[in-house]
């Protein structure tokens, strides 16, 4: 048998390891607590009030009613509900949705979908620092306008969107309508559930989508967070779960596994609101401003992608000129350090970033960058070696790069 080689994990964006307490948690729902929480028996009830546990755990982060948190396969099953479901509860009211140019596929796709379907949607632009403009969604909102979708933190370059200024706006262009909350404001708030306050009212939203695996917690569970009085029609059929809104057994595993990764992101922000710093996030914001500095430094025609201080704290996107991304994953690979290009489900295919042309680089500076997102489990001494092989890795490539 080959051994494998021990890697260093550097894309924390695609995806989290299972927190060692969260996989405590969940253990017992994978074992003997295996029976459906729609069961009567008391085995069922079990499982039943560990759902209710999860939920309660996840509206308080949200500070919302349990009753509005819905749980669903993930984030990209959120995403779709969203727009297929609002679009289609609300087409009597209009045919228009704004999002940006720079959503994860599963919000763009679903928008594709939508276009084919008569529905017309406003792609805004961002800057070149990646970030969408509060007067840009202002100028594209119109009397046919059903649903807003901006992402909270995109998950290629890590730029933090103006979530709560263009709540704020959106809530006063509602007063000028008399349907109750149109048009709807929803956030993809997959990245930012680790980092930034995700307090529905303070962000002024209706509907936002988060996941189980960017959060240390198991893959396969999301969930939606539904405003009361939210017109929304279910995307699936089925069983009374979830109060309609989402047909097929519960997953508890998942649910439980997920109501523990909040749990465990609720426990910083609580010394936090004590006064204390968030001793977690400002470790990650320091190893990342390292790298990011020593980066730009000490690699000649180093860029970095994405505003250095609207960024999430561990997102590092940088472009190295004359050098192609793919080459320097599978370098990086080689010496047992795991990165990424773009986003994961970019990866493998050859059309560049369409995030990274969304802030105005060219294909070529596309193509050459590589995404570093760092997390929980990131040491100090692993951004050391990095720094080490990337270094080495850019200067080998430029010499035997022909740009
Ligand atoms: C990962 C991710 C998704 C998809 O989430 P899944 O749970 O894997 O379906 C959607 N949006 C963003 C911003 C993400 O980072």
């Amino acid at each position: 048998m080959s051994k494998i080689k021990e890697q260093i994990y550097f894309d924390y964006a695609a995806t989290t390891p299972i927190d060692p307490r969260v996989k405590r948690v969940m253990e017992p729902y994978l074992d003997d607590k295996f029976a459906n929480a729609s069961s009567v028996h008391s085995m069922g009830q079990d499982s039943a009030n560990a759902v209710l546990k999860a939920r309660d755990t996840i509206a308080g982060f949200l500070n919302c009613k349990a009753n509005e948190v819905v749980f669903t396969s993930g984030a990209t099953e959120c995403n779709n509900t969203v727009f297929k479901g609002v679009s289609e509860a609300m087409k009597e009211y209009g045919n228009h949705i704004i999002t940006t140019k720079i959503e994860h596929p599963c919000v763009l796709e679903s928008c594709k979908y939508l276009e084919k379907r008569g529905f017309k949607v406003t792609y805004l632009p961002v800057g070149s620092n990646g970030v969408v403009k509060v007067s840009d969604v202002e100028k594209a909102l119109t009397k046919k306008t059903i649903l807003v979708s901006i992402m909270y933190v995109n998950n290629e370059v890590g730029t933090i969107q103006p979530i709560a200024d263009i709540g704020k706006l959106i809530k006063s262009f509602r007063s000028l309508s008399s349907v109750p909350r149109f048009p709807i404001f929803h956030t993809d708030a997959a990245q930012a559930v680790n980092y930034l306050d995700c307090d529905v009212d303070k962000l002024g939203v209706d509907l936002m989508s988060l996941s189980g695996h960017k959060i240390y917690g198991p893959k396969g569970v999301g969930a939606l967070y539904i405003r009361k009085g939210t017109l929304i029609e279910p995307l699936m059929h089925g069983g009374r779960q979830e109060d309609g809104m989402r047909a097929g057994t519960l997953n508890t595993p998942g649910i439980v596994g997920m109501g523990s990764a909040i749990q465990e992101i609720k426990k910083t922000t609580l010394r936090q609101a004590q006064g204390g710093e968030n001793q977690e996030n400002k470790r990650i914001k320091f190893l990342r401003d390292e790298l990011i500095n020593k980066i730009l430094k000490t690699i000649p025609n180093s860029k970095l992608n994405g505003d250095k201080k609207l960024r999430v704290a561990n997102n590092v996107n940088v472009s190295f000129k004359g050098v192609e991304g793919e080459s320097l994953l599978m370098l990086l690979d080689g010496e047992g350090i795991a990165v990424s290009t773009g986003s994961a489900c970019a990866s493998g295919s050859i059309k560049p970033s369409h995030v990274l042309m969304a802030l105005g680089r060219g294909p070529l500076e596309s193509h050459g960058s590589i995404r570093i997102t760092i997390g929980r489990f990131t040491k100090e001494s692993d951004i050391k070696k990095l720094l080490a092989v990337l270094l080495k890795a850019v200067k080998r490539l430029r010499e035997i790069s022909f740009f």
